[in-house]
């Protein structure tokens, strides 16, 4: 039998989009993934006719016209914009802060009103900082939006999602939080957002429509070692230590978990996402994934519904990596890392796991349509 042209490890969104270039390209490819099905974290299962997202909701969102006429060639999107709620003890909060949040948290009905508001809430903690830049989490959201949204939508959330004080965490992860002076919950500012019609696995079959897909493959059990006589090349998008035999040490992630169940009622929270901004529970958000992909009269079209409490978790060995920690020990070695990627001949290291960078979808995706020759 010919040799393929690229043996694919992972059918994520690199892998897939990959594959389904090159071989538009006339290339030859044999995409495999350990998992039992295609389409890494953006895969659903069915369940009562919903499609549930498995690893994580997912809402794809992009600036890049390219990108989006991209995957909407593949299959079509909905209208599905993130509005994301807070529940803090009971009382219910829009997101990201903007003019309803304002209102609902003091009251002031116009953007000058919560403009005034904000100033004096954040006052004290600007002048503290003595003309120098926030140093961590706790400094940037006081200085942000004050002690308020602070106190109510932020610490405890926060504590819940990292595991660690806001003393203790950059201020860059609060820095892409929207503050609007508008009523508007999109919780985006990319032009262009949505969910495939049909679910993701519609967009993972389209990229792989007609190409050799293995699923229940394990590259270190099975073609590690002898890849070159099956393949030109390799497109690995596993996570990079692991190619290396963690050779140079261990790589640190963070992970959720989900508790997932079907509630026997048409619409359990009449959102697709509330986060619980307490430390009342012990979730940091509860998914209802119907309304991802049903609006309005349709969402009564299903009597029932599945909704999962996701859950912040401490990584370890055998659990999935999810977020890379982009701290000073896990930033140099994954550095290291790459240099010896960058050695490796025929081999391309794409995508989340195998750069060790928390890219979105569509960054995944721009990536692989940036290569000019397959
Ligand atoms: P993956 O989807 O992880 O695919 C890698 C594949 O490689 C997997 O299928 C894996 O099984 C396979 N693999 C690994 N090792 C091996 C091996 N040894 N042998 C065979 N196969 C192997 N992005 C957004 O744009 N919007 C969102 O709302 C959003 N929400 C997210 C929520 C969560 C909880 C997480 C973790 C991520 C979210 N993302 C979101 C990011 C998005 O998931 C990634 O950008 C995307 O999945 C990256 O695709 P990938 O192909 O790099 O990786
Ligand atoms: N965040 C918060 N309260 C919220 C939602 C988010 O304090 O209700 C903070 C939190 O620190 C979180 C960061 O904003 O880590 C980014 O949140 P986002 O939901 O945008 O990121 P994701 O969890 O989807 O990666």
């Amino acid at each position: 039998m010919n040799k393929f042209d690229y043996l694919i490890v992972g059918s994520g969104l690199f892998g897939a989009t990959f594959a389904n270039l090159a071989t538009k390209a006339g290339k030859r490819c044999l995409v495999i993934d350990k998992r039992p099905h295609l389409g890494g974290n953006v895969y659903c299962e069915n369940i009562e006719g919903i499609n549930i997202h498995k690893y994580g909701a997912h809402i794809f969102h992009t600036n890049n016209k390219l990108v989006w006429d991209f995957v909407n060639s593949i299959v079509e999107f909905n209208r599905y914009t993130n509005s994301p709620v807070a529940n803090y003890k009971g009382k219910l909060y829009n997101l990201p802060f903007n003019m309803n949040t304002f209102y609902q948290m003091w009251g002031v009905t116009t953007p000058a009103e919560a403009k005034a508001k904000i100033e004096e809430q954040k006052a004290e903690a600007v002048a503290s900082l003595n003309g120098r830049e926030p140093a961590n989490l706790e400094e940037q959201a006081l200085t942000l939006v004050g002690k308020d949204i602070f106190e109510t939508l932020i610490k405890e959330y926060t504590e819940k999602q990292w595991g660690r004080s806001c003393k203790d965490l950059p201020a860059f992860i609060i820095k892409r939080l929207p503050v609007r002076l508008v009523f508007d919950n999109n919780y985006f500012n990319d032009k262009y957002q949505g969910i495939p019609i049909g679910g993701y696995n519609k967009l993972i079959d389209g990229l792989l429509a007609g190409i050799e897909t293995r699923t229940g493959v394990d590259f270190f059990a099975t073609h590690k070692n002898n890849w070159r006589d099956i393949a030109d090349k390799l497109v690995y998008t596993g996570a990079i230590d692991e190619y290396f035999d963690y050779k140079l040490g261990k790589l640190d992630w963070r992970t959720v978990s989900f508790k997932t169940r079907i509630e026997d009622t048409p619409n359990y929270q009449g959102n697709a996402v509330v986060n619980y901004t307490s430390h009342d529970q012990p979730y940091t958000r509860i998914i209802e994934h119907k309304h991802f992909e049903m609006f309005g009269a349709d969402v009564y079209s299903v009597p029932k519904t599945v909704v999962s409490e996701e859950y912040s978790t401490e990584y370890k060995d055998g659990m999935e990596p999810y977020y890379p920690v982009n701290n000073e020990r896990n930033n140099v070695l994954a550095e290291e890392y790459r240099k010896l990627a960058a050695q490796e001949s025929n081999v391309i290291f794409g995508g989340r796991l195998a750069q060790y960078k928390y890219y979105d979808m569509a960054p995944v995706i721009e990536q692989v349509l940036e290569i000019k020759n397959f």
